[in-house]
């Protein structure tokens, strides 16, 4: 008897497909099947006796798995994520396996080789082999001790050496499974901190809850929320469940570890970008094999199978990292609730700037909401200073008023924290008599130039050229930069401060592998008195002797065409003045604006995000824009505008017409041409959640169908977090 099986692929095919099987097999096994010509891992998705006769079935290659490789929740996680963001399955549940098993490697630890000598091989002697010096030096070796596959000493022996000695009898190769990790018990390293009131309350409030809860922790910056999160972890963990703590990409760095390693002597283990294969398979198996006590890790962590899982906290939950931008665009902070409530376990989103989304559902109740408004310890709240640099004189885009700031905390033996979100010496190339731009071929954008490397770099497309010493248009000499870049401004800052020394932190600055790390270690240790960076610095990192920070240019988000750039500006804002006095010193926080009177400053100095964010939430409300509207975003790009803007029009036509749904578009892009392709956009907006998935479950099974999507590349962005 046969059986008809439905696997999922990893094909941009809204579709699963079937095979012949022997026998019915589990939903969540691995399968390799023929597709075409080529041999695919897939993942049985179920058993059918109502096949699909269009195709001639053919057999299954090969079962990869004796057991499904997700426990029920995640598995339940993964159709549902398809569903609602309306990917393909096999594409998804492709991303939520580790590299090796996407590439059909059995779901085990590693078996490793282990040489050693047989009997005879423990009767030879090193004379006896004094013709070969390749396998006497390893026979020493062997006598010595036996080696491992994965020592990396077996590499200083040739593998010739080592087979002749196989040959021979006298040495063997065994088979040596690591046994997993023993199992755990909580101990706590390091004794909790007296919480205050808010934060006891906190605790208790998340630690009373068993069952599925999704809490809000809103906590000004250096309330002590990852204090919050070390003690009801420790509840977690002293019932023997684990904890799965999303962080932000840049967060993820060793003192975050260092916290709870020096709070809980249990096995942790951190997903990060640095590991190979190998280890994120092995981390991978521990989480799921209830080895591993507390999983960290980002977006991509919370597909992580856990045997027991506990509690599930996400740290800076308003964080843009935790949106995959391309591919599968998910959101692991939605997708973490909704893990939560699969698995029954309580939910715990912290932010010192809740995302509208999550604030409107505290607001609403449906998320509990937490809130530390006092910073913990000793640090004292932080002053604010407006400067208004209307027909100011600017040195490098730094106001008198400012320079003379830094000035003073300088000599007071502070340092001092400047933000430019633009990195390069200048963002334009400007020719001085004619007024020609320096611009990128394939963009509609300019160059920015990059005095360093003495280049011309497009920062959307990558394309570069050398600095021309020459206007590409009236041949002048005179060209100069326009805008100010992170590489100026530290090149002035330097100048303008020669006692002091500057630190630069951007993408440039940090392409090295282990240079951010090292930079913001120096940081730290007070190694650099002006550190001056992008975004990048923005984000989870204490530096004790800041106690003066600046936002350079924050014009551009005051009047930008994205609904979302106010609720970035805030929590920019906020998080960068979270940066300064955070021990005992008190701190100073400087923007520097054309616009002081803007309201969005105004309420945000000084009213501070809480109220800035709930009455910009009631702004977004009259407006019906998320969190009040739910929101489709299709992409289209081409070499041609026509076939991108066709291609949009025909998914168009296929939304049926209705008051409370709304289809925009198409329109192009911001920046409508990249790297050589034209850009656009189709807006779909609907009042009700349910009504925009069930347009979409009509719509997007017939785009395969269209022949106008053949030509562009296109893609569905559910919930789209930005429209560049
Ligand atoms: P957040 O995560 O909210 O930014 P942290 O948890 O990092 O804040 O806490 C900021 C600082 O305050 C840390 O140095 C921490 O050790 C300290 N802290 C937190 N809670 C307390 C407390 N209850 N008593 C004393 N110090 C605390
Ligand atoms: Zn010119
Ligand atoms: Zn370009």
């Amino acid at each position: 008897m046969t059986a008809i099986i439905q696997a999922a692929l990893p094909v941009p095919l809204a579709r699963v497909f079937d095979y012949d099987h022997t026998s019915a097999l589990p939903a969540g096994v691995r399968v390799r099947v023929p597709f075409g010509r080529r041999q695919l891992v897939g993942v049985v998705t179920g058993t059918t006796t109502t096949a699909d006769e269009r195709f001639q079935r053919k057999p299954i290659t090969a079962v990869l798995d004796t057991e499904p490789l997700w426990p029920t929740p995640l598995w339940e996680l993964l159709l549902w994520a398809a569903d609602y963001y309306h990917h393909p399955l096999g594409e998804v549940i492709h991303h939520a396996m580790p590299v090796l098993l996407r590439q059909g490697e059995p779901a085990n630890y590693q078996a490793t080789i282990r040489y050693e000598l047989t009997a005879a091989g423990r009767q030879v002697q090193l004379t006896d082999v004094k013709r070969a010096m390749q396998q006497q030096r390893l026979l020493a070796a062997l006598q010595h001790a036996p080696l491992l596959s994965r020592d990396i000493r077996l590499h200083e022996y040739s593998s010739s050496a080592l087979k002749a000695l196989q040959d021979k009898g006298w040495v063997a190769a065994i088979e040596h499974h690591p046994a997993p990790a023993q199992s755990w018990q909580l101990e706590v390293a390091a004794e909790p901190l007296q919480l205050n009131p808010e934060q006891a309350l906190a605790v208790a409030a998340i630690s009373a809850v068993n069952d599925h809860q999704t809490f809000l922790l809103e906590g000004v910056t250096g309330s002590g929320k990852t204090e919050v999160y070390l003690q009801v972890m420790a509840e977690v963990l002293r019932r023997g469940q684990q904890v799965l703590v999303l962080v932000p990409e840049i967060g993820l760095t060793p003192q975050t570890l260092k916290r709870f390693q020096e709070r809980f002597a249990v096995p942790i283990v951190m997903l990060h970008s640095a590991l190979t294969d190998r280890e994120r398979l092995d981390a991978w198996l521990d989480a799921r094999g209830g080895h591993a006590a507390i999983i960290i890790g980002t977006r991509s962590a919370i597909f992580t199978p856990c045997k027991a899982l506990g509690m599930i906290i996400v740290d800076e939950e308003h964080d843009a990292s935790l949106k995959q931008q391309d591919g599968f665009r998910y959101h692991a902070r939605d997708l973490a609730v909704k893990r939560g409530y699969e698995e029954g376990v309580p939910v715990v989103l912290g932010s010192a700037t809740p995302s509208f989304e999550t604030l409107n559902n505290a607001l609403n109740q449906r998320y509990a909401h937490l809130q530390l408004r006092r910073r913990a310890g000793q640090a004292k709240p932080v002053q604010q200073v407006l400067l208004d640099i209307k027909n100011q004189q600017l040195k490098a885009g730094l106001s008198t008023p400012l320079l003379k700031l830094m000035g003073e905390h300088l000599a007071a033996g502070q340092q001092v924290l400047l933000f430019l979100n633009r990195r390069g010496y200048a963002p334009a190339l400007l020719c001085h008599e004619c007024g020609w731009l320096a611009q990128c071929q394939r963009c509609d954008a300019y160059y920015t130039v990059h005095q360093g490397s003495r280049q011309l770099l497009c920062h959307h497309c990558g394309a570069q050229q050398p600095l021309t010493p020459q206007c590409g248009d009236c041949g002048s000499t005179q060209l100069i930069g326009r805008g100010v870049g992170t590489e100026q401004l530290e090149q002035v800052l330097q100048a303008e401060f020669p006692d002091y020394k500057v630190l630069r932190i951007d993408r440039d600055s940090t392409r090295r592998k282990g240079s951010l790390q090292r930079h913001l270690q120096d940081a730290h240790d007070h190694k650099y008195s002006i550190l001056v960076g992008t975004q990048m610095l923005a984000k989870g990192h204490h530096f004790p002797d800041v106690t003066l920070v600046a936002l350079l240019d924050v014009d551009g988000a005051l009047y930008s065409s994205d609904f979302r750039a106010a609720e970035r500006l805030g929590q920019l804002y906020t998080q960068v003045a979270g940066r300064s006095g955070r021990a005992s010193k008190a701190g100073t926080v400087v923007i520097q604006t054309h616009h002081p009177e803007h309201e969005l400053i105004q309420d945000l100095i000084h009213n501070g995000y809480h109220h800035f964010s709930t009455t910009a939430l009631l702004e977004r409300q009259l407006t019906q824009l998320p969190p009040f509207s739910y929101q489709a975003l299709f992409r289209a790009e081409a070499t041609h505008a026509s076939s991108a803007i066709e291609a949009l029009m025909a998914i168009a036509a296929l939304f049926p017409q209705r008051d409370d749904m709304i289809v925009f578009g198409p329109i192009p892009a911001v920046m409508e041409r990249r790297a050589g392709r034209y850009r656009y956009q189709l807006l779909l907006q609907t009042t009700q959640r349910g009504l925009r998935a069930q347009a979409l479950r009509y719509v997007v099974p017939q785009l395969e169908q269209l022949p106008q999507l053949r030509k562009v590349r296109w893609s569905l962005d559910v919930d789209p977090q930005d429209f560049s």
